[in-house]
């Protein structure tokens, strides 16, 4: 099995070195590749996502990605942003559905901004549509109106058929879950939403088994906070998963605590923390490993199919947990607090045991 690993910018290279130990240490033959992406592959060739970054990505059965941009870039051409890579390889790999589980570990109860009785046992997750919507669609740029003045505009759309798409994805995780499965949109107010909503319910026929429900966008951004345990599985568009998964991201204490899989139509997957490449703390390797070590959990899952091995790596991170290790961002006071490698290597110790 073919693995491709584009460590890329900030803390992604600090990141994903501790989560290769992880893969390396399983014991498995896998054949692991690694290439510039992002921020360093422009500095390097000029451009985010050069050709042999692609082409390793294409020939992978599984990417495992850390994290692209800085601020330093911020003024160069779009087209050359570091974050275009990741756009790139979503579009290039055709990986329309984003999983991102945000669960919140009993050990880290303490470190959720909201109170310990409305996020304990949270297990949530949020199945996002990747590969269209106002990201992707044409026309798009900065136009100058008759009056002189600049005006800036997107086109969001949805195929019926990028629809269908992700609610059988959603529908069947859903079926794995707790059957419940709520649909966020903003059907009272965009046309591309009305057509969202008629096709959940029309897939819906084929899921008698699971509950659908429907949520516009502004009143799920508020259940998020006021009553997250009364959602088991959300499905969304591009544009407002974006945002909801980072805000799930929170309730479970730290974006560094979250992995997220973008799947192909087969599996293929390409796997990475939800969290970008941290440039404030980036070099000082207090970033917290363990959203990138549960993606590798999620890769040896969907795409490598090694569930003993993905339940091994998720024991091995509660273990850590449960014996008290912690990065800054998830410290809670009488924690023994790690750094970077530190914790990397803890999780390495707790599966050999
Ligand atoms: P960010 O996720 O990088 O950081 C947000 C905050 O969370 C920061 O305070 C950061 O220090 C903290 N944080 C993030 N990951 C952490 C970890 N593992 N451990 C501890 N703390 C962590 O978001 P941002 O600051 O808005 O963006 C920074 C750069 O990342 C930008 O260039 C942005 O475009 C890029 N980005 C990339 C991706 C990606 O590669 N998929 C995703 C989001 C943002």
């Amino acid at each position: 099995m073919n693995i491709a690993i584009l460590p890329g910018d900030g803390i992604g290279p600090e990141i994903v070195a501790q989560a290769l130990k992880v893969l390396q240490c399983l014991d498995e033959d896998f054949n692991i590749e690694t290439a510039l992406v992002g921020g360093a592959a422009y500095e390097a060739s000029g451009h985010p996502l050069p050709d042999a970054t692609l082409a390793l990505a294409k020939k992978a059965d599984a990417i495992l990605f850390g994290a692209v941009g800085d601020w330093k870039y911020d003024s160069l051409d779009r087209a050359l942003r570091p974050e275009q890579a990741i756009l790139g390889l979503r579009k290039q790999l055709a990986l329309f559905a984003n999983f991102r589980p945000a669960l919140l570990y009993p050990e880290l109860a303490g470190a959720s901004s909201l109170k310990p009785e409305i996020v304990s046992g949270l297990d949530i997750l949020i199945i996002r549509e990747l590969s269209g919507d106002v990201y992707f669609g044409q026309p798009r740029g900065i136009r100058i109106l008759p009056d002189g003045q600049r005006q800036g505009f997107d086109t969001m759309h949805y195929s019926e058929s990028e629809v269908r798409r992700i609610a059988h994805i959603a529908f069947g995780a859903a079926r794995k879950r707790g059957s419940k499965l709520t649909s966020v949109d903003k059907a009272n107010v965009l046309e591309t939403s009305q057509l969202w909503r008629d096709v959940m319910i029309d897939v819906s026929k084929e899921y008698k088994d699971v509950a659908l429900s429907h949520m516009y966008v502004d009143n799920a951004a508020m259940q998020l906070v006021k009553a997250p345990k009364s959602f088991d599985v959300i499905v969304t568009g591009n544009l407002f998963g974006d945002i909801l998964s980072d805000e799930a991201a929170m309730l479970t204490g730290s974006i560094g605590m979250l992995p997220s899989a973008s799947l192909d139509a087969n599996s293929k997957g390409l796997y990475e923390p939800s969290h970008g490449s941290a440039p404030d703390i980036a070099g000082q390797g207090v970033a917290n490993p363990l959203a990138t070590i549960l993606s590798v959990a999620m890769m040896l899952r969907f795409s490598l199919g090694k569930p003993e091995q993905a339940d091994r790596v998720e024991a091995a991170v509660k273990k850590v947990l449960a014996q008290h290790y912690r990065t800054v961002d998830i410290a809670t006071p009488g924690c023994i607090q790690v750094n970077t490698q530190q914790m990397g290597e803890a999780v390495v110790a707790a599966l050999a045991h």
